[in-house]
């Protein structure tokens, strides 16, 4: 294992722990597939498997730029919960209650799906059923958090406070209130993609690494040709899954904007230190500033630790290493001070991954504009490990035959519309406006508007990232 204090950046924790995967093979010449998935992250793997188990007859390809796993999926802290980055109250504003129930509960759907996928498919992937906490750290969050409730409760899906004993043992300590959801899974989310690979092998899905596609062109019959730098192949049907690791693939780049997120695992803690936590060690947490942290354990008890500032990259993909080393050492400082006897514990994993988000804080599944059959699916934002299936599994269901359905937020016909340079530019801005207002609310635990901070109001929960 690597001592993670003296490096900027290492493998995340769980290929650290994972054995051994030989390389997929590379595509070569020239092939033909019925479908394409292009990314082998959760959102490409499970589209490619909902596909075939409808169309098992289809001649369906996975390509990966790196290796699986490499993006964002593989990265994750492998919480996989309900939840929506855009406020409850926003979603019924902007789409009426019906759209926003079925939007909730697609990200409760995604939860269903991926339990009952590891069990069908007997994936070894360490799913545990274990709660998903969200925890208020001022009065200014609480209130946030009564108002999310309510919304909840209107919409059917109700929810309790957490009384103060639950809340410590289920969060740790220096929490004002909190509450869990209880349909949730924690994965290795490595381990998951590797079963999941399986899957699709075993039902004759080919999947090649190290095939990263660098153009695509129509064909004949209204065929898309997909390029890598030295094979092709053609196909009826394309599905991009390719997230936050798009780069030029990326078709809405006026709406997708990429940002960087950063984690920290420690060695494993021994039976003191964890008696001394408070928290009984189960389950994900997050608190509920902009600039969050939130945290689980691993099967060998590490603690993986990730939050802080969000970046809007400059470099894509490598990390610039000072912006990355600030977070991370800022990371951890915030373990020592959420759990003091872990202000020295050795910190052997620190990685960054880079995840897509919109200004409208709803992912995007949408039609590539001028290429027929050719479709995008993300920009989670944030919550990819639900919503990424849920969609994946509709995507199936298109496969087979079934009419597109349209009733969901991110089933767009068009990306949104703001010029790229303006959209990275108001997301850095308005990145740093969020950490002045969690600032501001922990220092004097009141509440201080956006309106104080930017002279541009934004309703609460708005951070790009949860
Ligand atoms: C640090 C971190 C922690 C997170 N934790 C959670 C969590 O606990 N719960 C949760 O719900 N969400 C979490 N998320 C978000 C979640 O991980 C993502 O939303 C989700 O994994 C995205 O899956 P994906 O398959 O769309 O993309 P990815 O997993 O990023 O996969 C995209 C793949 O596409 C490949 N690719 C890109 N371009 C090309 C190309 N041109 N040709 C071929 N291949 C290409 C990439 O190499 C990559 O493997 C987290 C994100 C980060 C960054």
């Amino acid at each position: 294992m690597v001592d993670a204090t003296r490096c900027l950046d290492t493998a995340p924790i769980w290929k650290q722990l994972a054995d051994y995967v030989p390389d997929a093979p590379r595509l070569r010449g020239s092939a033909g597939a019925d479908l394409v998935v292009v990314g082998a992250g959760l959102a490409g793997l499970t589209a490619a498997y909902y596909a075939v188990r409808e169309r098992p007859e289809l001649k369906i390809t996975v390509l990966e730029a790196g290796r699986i796993g490499s993006g964002a999926t593989g990265a994750s802290t492998g919480i996989v919960g309900p939840g929506l980055k855009i406020p409850l109250a926003s979603l019924r504003r902007r789409y009426g209650d019906t759209t926003a129930r079925a939007a909730f509960g697609a990200s409760q759907h995604g939860v269903n799906l991926l339990r009952e996928l590891i069990r069908t498919e007997q994936i070894d992937c360490d799913a545990r059923e274990e709660p998903h906490t969200l925890a208020a750290l001022t009065p200014r969050q609480r209130e946030r958090m009564a108002a999310h409730l309510m919304h909840l409760e209107q919409l059917g899906f109700g929810v309790e406070w957490l009384g103060p004993q639950d809340l410590v043992e289920r969060a740790g300590p220096g929490y004002v209130a909190g509450f869990s959801y209880e349909n949730v899974l924690l994965v290795d989310p490595y381990r998951l993609l590797l079963g999941l690979a399986g899957a699709l092998r075993r039902r004759g899905v080919e999947i090649h690494e190290h095939s990263r596609v660098v153009d695509m062109q129509p064909a004949r019959g209204g065929a898309t040709k997909l390029y890598t730098a030295s094979a092709d192949i053609t196909a009826d049907r394309v599905l991009l899954a390719v997230d936050g690791y798009a780069q030029k693939l990326n078709p809405f780049p006026n709406s997708v904007v990429t940002i960087r997120a950063h984690v920290l695992a420690t060695e494993p803690l021994n039976s003191e230190q964890r008696a001394a936590l408070g928290w009984n060690g189960r389950g994900g947490i997050i608190d509920q500033r902009n600039y969050f942290n939130y945290y689980r354990m691993t099967a060998d008890h590490r603690l993986v630790f990730g939050g802080g500032p969000v970046v809007v990259p400059t470099g894509d993909p490598v990390p610039d290493a000072r912006t990355a080393d600030a977070v991370q050492q800022r990371l951890r400082r915030e373990i020592g001070e959420r759990f003091p006897i872990l202000k020295d514990v050795p910190v052997v994993a620190r990685w960054t991954a880079l995840a897509g988000s919109t200004e409208d804080r709803l992912p995007v599944v949408a039609p590539v504009p001028g290429r027929p059959g050719v479709l995008y699916a993300g920009a989670w934002c944030g919550h990819g490990l639900s919503l990424a299936v849920d969609s994946a599994w509709r995507f199936g269901r298109t496969v087979g035959g079934s009419a597109a359905d349209s009733t969901l937020p991110w089933t767009r016909l068009r990306g949104l519309a703001l010029p790229k340079p303006a959209l990275e530019a108001g997301t850095r801005a308005y990145l740093r406006m969020l950490d002045l207002a969690d600032r501001h609310d922990l220092r004097t635990g009141s509440p201080k508007s956006r309106e104080d901070v930017s002279g541009r109001v934004a309703p609460a929960e708005e951070g790009l990232f949860s």
